[in-house]
């Protein structure tokens, strides 16, 4: 059954955009994940084939897309391999806090580069000491003339090795009360004195995607690269988090989907004590539970997204669909490994890289302890 949100324009972008991931893509994503880079090559094809960022408006070079394409593109980016989750990130996390809160000068400065590749984003919430607890970061950013003179560090961010500009969460006011009003958005630049990165950090999965830390030594970033208002960065976030988490439940829900098909394929072709592993009846059960959590979560995910697409508010709705989801699609992956036996265990093997990817969809974009925190505090308890 296909999505309510999906009109024929959208089946056929998915096909030439399939075609796209075909050559450009699967070919070379295990040398990806084993080079630990995927190569700015790849986000220029993407950039020249208008893949990137395609809802931006037509003003600055995009095609005002509506979501369901972006939902498309998360899909089939997800298909090829939980790595490219960096090009999600730069799409539709990042690019819309300029399309959102940008001014006109800033929006006609980067934007048109965000949709042709020749600038990667990233977005710098968490800091070695603050994760969850967002509000107690301790970057700071001091104004002097007119600059902001920028202070902290940032951990594991997304595209942090390739980003030229950086959506940077900082304390304007450190002394504000409540904290979180003391938080802006500034906007880093590549070549930004006093602005180093790490190193490229070693992560359990997503081996080609360029997890990095950030430091900034007094670094000058130019007052007009505050984004929207001082003062109104936590609130910015939390209104974009809800797509953010919507791409994360969207991709996990692939993932999910994915390894159900490489389990099934996998016992139907695997013969044991004179039989297909997938002739078991206890197989055949796990397969059964597998494929109702899978319709459960698409049925759920597809509802979400369109309520997002009404412009409903979704932040409930949106923190169950990323805890659930990603929890159900961490249960698919042990199971999918166990019916594969030790060949599961094997590089080789596609469901071994799976299943170590997933977990972090259960972490990034808030864990699944603060989503059940959201929920909770809308259950009048
Ligand atoms: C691969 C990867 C990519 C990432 N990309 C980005 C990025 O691009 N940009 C960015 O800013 N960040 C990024 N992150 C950071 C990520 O968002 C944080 O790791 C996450 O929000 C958790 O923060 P923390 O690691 O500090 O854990 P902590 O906040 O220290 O949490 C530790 C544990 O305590 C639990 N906990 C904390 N507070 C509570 C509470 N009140 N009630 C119950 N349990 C609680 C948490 O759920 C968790 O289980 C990335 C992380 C990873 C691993």
């Amino acid at each position: 059954m296909t999505a309510r949100y999906l009109r024929e324009e959208h089946h056929i972008f998915r096909e030439a955009f399939r075609k796209f991931l075909e050559k450009e893509a699967y070919p070379y994503y295990d040398e990806w994940e084993q080079r630990g880079i995927i190569p700015r090559s790849f986000w220029a094809k993407m950039g020249e084939n208008g893949f990137l960022c395609p809802w931006v408006d037509e003003k600055y070079g995009g095609l005002n897309a509506d979501f369901a394409y972006s939902v498309v593109i998360n899909e089939e980016l997800e298909k090829v391999g939980s790595s490219l989750v960096g090009i999600g990130l730069h799409n539709d996390i990042v690019t819309p806090y300029i399309a959102s809160y940008g001014t006109e000068e800033q929006k006609q400065k980067w934007l048109p580069k965000c949709i042709s590749g020749e600038l990667i984003t990233a977005i710098a919430m968490t800091e070695p000491g603050a994760g969850s607890d967002l509000a107690n970061i301790s970057t700071t950013a001091v104004k002097d003339g007119d600059y902001y003179i920028v202070n902290g560090q940032k951990t594991f961010i997304t595209n942090g090795i390739h980003a030229d500009l950086i959506v940077v969460a900082c304390k304007t006011d450190p002394h504000a009360k409540p904290p979180h009003r003391g938080i802006s958005l500034l906007v880093v630049e590549r070549d930004t004195p006093g602005f180093t990165r790490g190193r490229k950090l070693e992560k359990v999965g997503l081996h080609a995607q360029d997890t990095a830390e950030l430091f900034f030594q007094d670094a000058k970033v130019p007052k007009e690269n505050l984004l929207g208002e001082e003062g109104k960065g936590f609130y910015y976030l939390m209104e974009k988090l809800q797509q953010e988490r919507l791409v994360v439940a969207i991709a996990a829900q692939t993932a999910a989907e994915v390894m159900f098909s490489l389990a099934k394929h996998y016992v139907k072709q695997r013969s044991a004590f004179g039989r297909r592993v997938s002739e078991f009846q206890t197989v055949q059960f796990r397969l059964a539970e597998m494929a109702t959590d899978i319709a459960i979560g698409r049925t759920f995910v597809d509802r979400v997204i369109e309520e997002h697409m009404a412009g409903k508010q979704i932040v409930t709705e949106v923190s169950m669909a990323k805890w659930w989801i990603t929890e159900m699609a961490k249960r698919v992956a042990a199971e999918a490994m166990q019916l594969h036996g030790g060949y599961g265990y094997m590089e080789e093997y596609e469901i071994a890289r799976r299943y170590r990817d997933i977990p972090v969809s259960a972490i990034y974009a808030g864990t699944n302890e603060m989503m059940k925190t959201i929920i909770a505090r809308q259950l009048d308890l």
